[in-house]
Parts: C-alpha cells; structure tokens; sequence
C-alpha cells in the first residue's frame, strides 16, 4: 500500500521545498486548533473558580481571535501547496506518458487499446496523483495531527483517561486492513471495465456511419448498455466497501465517547480533574474525529494509488518489443536489398514474407501489386521500422538496414499510409507538418503536384480552410491527396504510396504519378496498389501472392507473362472502358 508513496519518492524529492512549506503549515495549522479546547478549558476553569474579570475575558478573545486568523492562513497555504502538487504531478505523468507513447510502434497499440490507454491516461494518473494531493493530507492529519491532539489529552487533561477512551478505537484497524484489500482488488476491476466502456465509445463514435447504414443501433446500445452495467455493479462494490469505513469510524468513536464521559465524570466526582479539563477532553475527542477518518480516507487513497500506479507502470515500462539501437547515420538511401528475406508476425501461424529477393536501385520506381492479405503493407512496415526485422538479409547502401539509426531512417522516408491521417489544422498545417519552414510557394507548388490545385480553388478561406474532426468535411480523395502533398513537400529520399490513390479517378492518378516521376528523378519511390495503371511506369512490378513474389519485371513484361498481372490488368481495362462508355451515354 505504502508503494505509492516510495514511488513518487522522485517527485517529492524534486518539489521537496514546496512540501516542507506545506507540511510546516499544516503542523502549525493543527497546532492553532488543538491549543483552542486547552483555552475553553481554562476559561472554563476560571469561571468554576469564580476569578473570570475583564481582564482575562479580553485575553481569552484576543488569544482565540488570533488562532482562527492564524489557522485560516495557515490551512489556505497548505491546502494550496498540496494539492498544486497534485496537478504538477498529473501534468508531469501525461507528458511523460504521451512522450513513451509517440516513440511506440505498432506491436504495442496491438496490445494495448486506445481506449486502455486513455482511461490510464486520464482516470488513473488522476487518482495516482490525489496521493500526492489529498493522500499527503490525510498521511498527516492521521499520524501527526492525531498523534498531537492525542498528546495534548494526554498532558493536559490525563494519560489514563486518554488510553482508556483510545482502547475501543483499535478493533477499527482489523476492520481496516481487512476492507482496504478488497478495495484494492475491487478498484482494479472497476478501472478495467472503465477502460472497456472507453473503448466502446471510441468504436461507436469511429463507426456510427456504418452502424446506422447496417441498422445496428440497438444491437450497439444493447451492448454499451451491458457494458455500463458492468461498470455501474463494479463500481458500486466499490462504493460499498468504501462506505463501510466512515460509519464503522462512528460507530467505534461512539464508546469511546461513552467511556470518556463515565470514566471522566468519575474522575471530576474523585476530584483527580476539574470540569474545565473535562470539558477540554471532550472537545479534543470531537477533535480525533476526523483524523481517525483520515485514517480509512488514507487506505482508501493509497490503495487506489497503488492500483492506478500498477495501471500506469504496466504501459509506461511495456515497450514495443522493438530493437532500434543502430549507430549508423544516413543521409542518402542508396539501393535496398532483400536477399532470401523472411518475416512472420508474433501472432501469425504462417510466415507472412518469404524468400523475398529484391534490388531497388536508388532513383527507381517500385510497383507492389497483389491480392489483398499477400503481403504488399508486411513488406511496406519493414521498410518504416514498424515491427521486428525478419530474418535473412536486407540492407540499405552499405550497411544492414538494423544498423542505421532510427530517427535517421525516418528522416529519409516519406509515407502516405492507406487510411490517411489529417488534424485538424489548416490546409496549410497539414501539409507544412512535412517540413515545418515551408514557404506557401513550396506548399503550392506539392499541392500541384498532388493534383489538389483545382480543390483548393474551390474553398473559400484557401491554404487557411479548416480541415479535419472540427473543420470542413473533405472527400476520401482529397484526403488522399493533401496526404500526398504532405510528403512530396519533405522531399524524402523514399516515398512510399500505400495504397494512396485508390480514391481519386484514373485521370487525376495519371497527373500525380507523372507529376511524382518528374519531381523526384533521383530519388526511390515506391507504390503499392490495387489499381495497375497505378504503376504502369514504374521501372519494376512485383507481384505479390501469400507473402511471396510470384511475378516481376516492367508493365509489357508482365503482360507478355500471361500471368495474374496480365489477366488482373485485362479485367480492369474492361471495366475503365465500361466506365467511361457509360459516362459517354450520359
Ligand atoms: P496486403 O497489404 O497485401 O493487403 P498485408 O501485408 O496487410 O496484405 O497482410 C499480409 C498477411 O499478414 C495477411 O495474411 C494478414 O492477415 C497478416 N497480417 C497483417 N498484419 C498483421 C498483424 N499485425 N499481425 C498478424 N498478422 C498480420
């Protein structure tokens, strides 16, 4: 339970001058308050003993004046101190979290779901960091505060008295341990199914479209229902042991109330205490109240820390399993080679890339054609780090491709993946988040090279226009190509298409690919496609079939194959023909 605590050791250590401050403050502020019932007290004596004046009367409303000031003061500071900390803490645990997260590659966000991920890095942060706030509060009011409030009955008033009334408080601490794993336990499973509901919100929110058009939406609320049930139940139990501290704390204080006032009566009746201590005594007991409720409060907070700081290590210390620990630097990609080449993803039965041999020369145009599921994207993600090498031999220029460092690979590639990602951000944002000091003449003249000129034309606000979640709406083919302008302005020494023109019509992909060549004479490119005439210029075509290449050479050497390209590349001609002599009939 304690773990927390050790665990965060860091961020006291780096905030250590805020802490003190605010522990200072707190121990004074509970000093003013416990040296208010020692005063009644003695006020009460004094009038007992028939010598209250004016006099005194003025130093007692004088002494009290000055401890509400002080404590006020005192409380706003620390309170203050405290639970800053908190936010200091959740801003620092997110930053550091989302910096883990952009370096992860995909076999990570495989394991983990976004919507996981976002209840961790929301919810759990949040509760982790409350023990740095509220937990540091009642960590204190429950050791030193009790301990001097218990100390003042003790001097002030009597010892004996003291222990007598502390004894039936004791058997709340087997009530307490017992209670505070099964929160533990409890709070777990509650921030899992949490994480579920996250998950399904983000999926009914990424899909409503296809929900609605396939009538699905009472199926999806029936399960979001059930989802939310689960999570109402679990969260209930957790309320329920939660609720079972505060009444068990007055239940127990209760006879310690009953034992004070018997045994103190007895006491004032044998003359060992004056009504003024007695009196003093009971307002101390009122006073432990809320440290002893500290108590439940700090089991509660700590073991919830401690279970959102299992949640939070489980995805900060995970990592993609990856080993990106090349030295070499890069500055110009010269050819790739694949020899007897072979890769399998972690969670598939069949090799997914095998005995691949290839040669691309730098400056050349690479077409990666095949059916769907033969292993064109495998291919893609190993040339942009995303999974683990596979075996055999691929390299770049001079050195294997493991070799070269990471961020210096990334560099040289430019990639439009098939679902095309924009922010939303401007026109202009989304294509200078290629090359950050891009001019607008660079930016218009990628633009024109991705044929989006004409598009652009059409929006009224131009390179500002508003794009994305929160802006104009945009066609699948215009997203495909301020994607393509994205990367055509970065200039890299690879371009990769992956499937990227698959939205625009056959004219426009003639104008891209024609404007790609002219552009980047010296420089690697590389298209996968469903459509052939996609990369009826490239220098080489590779066909691709169960994660093998079953055929290679130019366009007219594959026609003459006779093979899947030739008749794949006839089936689609008819189909254009058929097209286009349907819009000549319009
Ligand atoms: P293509 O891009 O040609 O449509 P892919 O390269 O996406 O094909 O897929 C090739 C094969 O690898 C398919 O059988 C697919 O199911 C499998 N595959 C793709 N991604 C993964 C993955 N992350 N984990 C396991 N298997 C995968």
């Amino acid at each position: 339970m304690f773990d927390v605590i050790k665990k965060l050791k860091f961020f006291f250590k780096e905030n250590a001058l805020q802490y003190t401050l605010s522990f200072i403050g707190l121990g004074l502020g509970n000093l003013c308050a416990v040296l208010i019932p020692f005063i009644v007290g003695m006020m009460i004596d004094d009038i007992v003993n028939g010598i209250m004046n004016t006099q005194r009367l003025q130093f007692y409303v004088i002494a009290f004046s000055v401890l509400i000031i002080l404590t006020y003061l005192l409380d706003f500071s620390w309170v203050y101190g405290l639970f800053s900390g908190a936010y200091k803490l959740q801003k620092q645990m997110r930053s550091k979290m989302m910096r883990h997260l952009l370096r992860m590659r995909a076999p990570y966000f495989e394991r983990f779901r976004t919507g996981d991920l976002m209840t961790r890095g929301t919810q759990d942060i949040r509760a982790l960091a409350e023990t740095a706030g509220y937990g540091m509060e009642v960590l204190m009011t429950s050791t030193v505060y009790l301990g001097v409030l218990v100390t003042m009955m003790g001097i002030t008033v009597n010892w004996a008295l003291t222990i007598a009334t502390i004894l039936p408080l004791l058997p709340m601490i087997y009530v307490f341990r017992k209670k505070g794993a099964e929160i533990d336990e409890r709070y777990e499973t509650a921030q899992k199914s949490f994480s579920k509901v996250n998950e399904d919100v983000l999926e009914m929110v990424d899909g409503t479209r296809v929900i609605r058009a396939y009538v699905k939406e009472e199926d999806f609320i029936e399960k979001f229902k059930k989802q939310t049930e689960d999570l109402y139940h679990k969260n209930n139990l957790v309320s329920k042991t939660g609720a079972i501290f505060g009444p068990t704390v007055k239940f127990f204080e209760g006879f310690s109330v009953v034992v004070a006032l018997s045994y103190g009566s007895f006491l004032v009746a044998s003359g060992t205490l004056t009504v003024g201590n007695m009196i003093a005594f009971q307002l101390y007991l009122g006073m432990t109240i809320w440290p002893i409720i500290a108590i439940s409060e700090l089991i509660l907070i700590l073991r919830q820390g401690s279970a959102s700081m299992r949640r939070v290590e489980e995805i900060m210390n995970a990592t993609d399993g990856l080993n990106l620990d090349g030295q070499e630097d890069i500055t110009e990609v010269k050819d790739i080679k694949f020899n007897q080449f072979n890769f399998r993803y972690g969670s598939s039965e069949s090799i997914n890339l095998e005995n691949l041999e290839l040669d691309l020369e730098k400056g050349k145009l690479l077409g990666i054609v095949g059916k769907t599921g033969s292993g064109k994207t495998t291919l893609i993600r190993q040339l942009l780090n995303q999974y683990p090498i596979g075996t055999g031999s691929f390299d770049m220029g001079e050195y294997a491709y493991q070799q070269y460092q990471d961020p210096a690979l990334r560099r040289m590639i430019g990639y439009v993946p098939q679902d095309h990602v924009l922010f939303s951000r401007s026109v202009r944002e989304n294509i200078a988040f290629g090359k950050k000091e891009a001019t607008d003449e660079e930016i218009m003249t990628s633009i024109r090279n991705a044929s989006f000129e004409d598009d652009l034309k059409k929006m009224e606000r131009g390179l500002d226009t508003l794009i994305g979640e929160k802006g104009m709406s945009i066609s699948g083919g215009q997203k495909q190509r301020i994607s393509i302008a994205r990367a055509l302005i970065k200039d890299p020494q690879i371009l990769i298409l992956d499937d990227s023109l698959s939205a625009v019509d056959a004219k426009t992909e003639q104008n891209i690919i024609k404007n790609i060549q002219k552009v980047r004479k010296n420089k690697t490119t590389i298209i996968t496609t469903h459509r052939l005439s996609a990369v009826k210029q490239a220098d080489e075509i590779i066909v691709m079939d169960n994660g093998k290449i079953i055929e290679r050479g130019t366009h007219d050497e594959l026609i003459k194959q006779k093979g899947w390209y030739y008749e794949q590349f006839l089936r689609q001609e008819i189909k254009s023909n058929e097209a286009n002599e349907e819009g000549e009939v319009r």
